[in-house]
């Protein structure tokens, strides 16, 4: 009687940890779809004009230098 109730307990846990498991792998699934998303936002970002704080040429905000939280079109633009 208290075998079957140590093997009841067992199956319960086991039940519990496998449904536990299903519950952590949905949520590394929303993560990785959450990650991807954040890649997307960057490419986008990316593309983004920024106006060169000196000569207010416009540039792609991935080939902009960023200089003191200010985007520049070259270093020519640069301060000193
Ligand atoms: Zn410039």
């Amino acid at each position: 009687m208290l075998l079957k109730l140590i093997i009841i307990g067992a199956v319960v846990f086991w039940i519990y940890k496998k449904f536990g498991g299903t519950l952590n792998w949905q949520k590394d699934t929303k993560e990785v779809k959450t990650k991807k998303q954040q890649d997307e936002d960057l490419m986008i970002d990316k593309d983004t004009l920024v106006e060169c704080e000196k000569c207010s040429t416009f540039v792609v905000k991935s080939e902009a230098i960023i200089y003191n939280g200010k985007y520049y079109c070259s270093k020519e633009c640069l301060p000193n």
